[in-house]
């Protein structure tokens, strides 16, 4: 668990509970808290959550970056959780045009911006705070394999993200749900690998985003997987 400031916790769920090792996000804000995903269920989040959160008065809304098993496994964990089908998603954040509609999350002195990415998984979003600049991308990037089975609708995603970005909203930070690539550029781990030696840290920089952006656009509409030094872009 880290403190990134004050009111936004990253939190990961250790690798030897499961090889995922995905990431959990809790953004909070005067009134509400959002905790983005909630892991493959193999830990006890909730004792976590719980923790975090505690002597603030909040209401804790829990979401998804996408409905994969590996974060939405904690679900039961936790009193009222948001649907993880693309309908109730929308409607949870009040998308009447998906996907190409961004809209705003107030969780009370904090405005994040929830945008709606399929491509992965097909219920996916990014979330921008627009206080710390942080962009979170679930599953559609991070230091690692890059899985798409929805190649069209990825590449359109990656690039309204890309150009929500460009549009007067500065990340300082991407941060996806997971690591897959070693410290060497290119080199990802084997499949279910759940020690990581020599592990790619988290954050990546903005400019991942255009370099992602920018292959896709170059790679064409034919699926292709696409190795570059901090992610790998895997069809299937
Ligand atoms: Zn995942």
């Amino acid at each position: 668990m880290h403190w990134y400031d004050e009111r936004t916790a990253i939190v990961r769920q250790a690798l030897r509970t499961n090889f995922e090792g995905p990431f959990v996000y809790l953004l909070i804000g005067s009134e509400r808290a959002l905790l983005l995903d909630t892991g493959t269920g193999h830990a006890d989040l909730r004792v976590v959550v719980d923790e975090l959160l505690a002597g603030r008065d909040v209401e804790l809304v829990v979401a998804h970056t996408h409905g994969h098993g590996d974060h939405v496994g904690g679900d039961g964990q936790f009193d009222r959780v948001v649907g993880r089908s693309v309908e109730e998603v929308a409607a949870f954040f009040g998308i009447t045009s998906w996907p190409g509609e961004i809209v705003s999350l107030d969780l009370g002195e904090r405005v994040l911006d929830v945008i709606p990415i399929p491509g992965h998984e097909g219920s996916d979003l990014a979330v921008y705070d627009r206080e710390t600049r942080l962009l979170l991308t679930g599953d559609s990037l991070y230091p690692g394999r890059l899985y798409v089975p929805d190649w069209p609708s990825y590449r359109s995603s990656i690039r309204r993200l890309a150009e929500f970005v460009a549009a007067g909203n500065p990340v300082e930070w991407v941060l996806g749900a997971h690591i897959e690539m070693t410290d060497r550029p290119g080199e990802d781990y084997p499949m279910g690998a759940d020690v990581h030696a020599d592990e790619h840290r988290l954050e990546l920089a903005p400019e991942t985003l255009t370099e992602l952006d920018e292959a896709l656009a170059a790679a064409g509409p034919e699926p292709g997987r696409l190795v570059h030094d901090h992610f790998v872009v895997f069809p299937r």
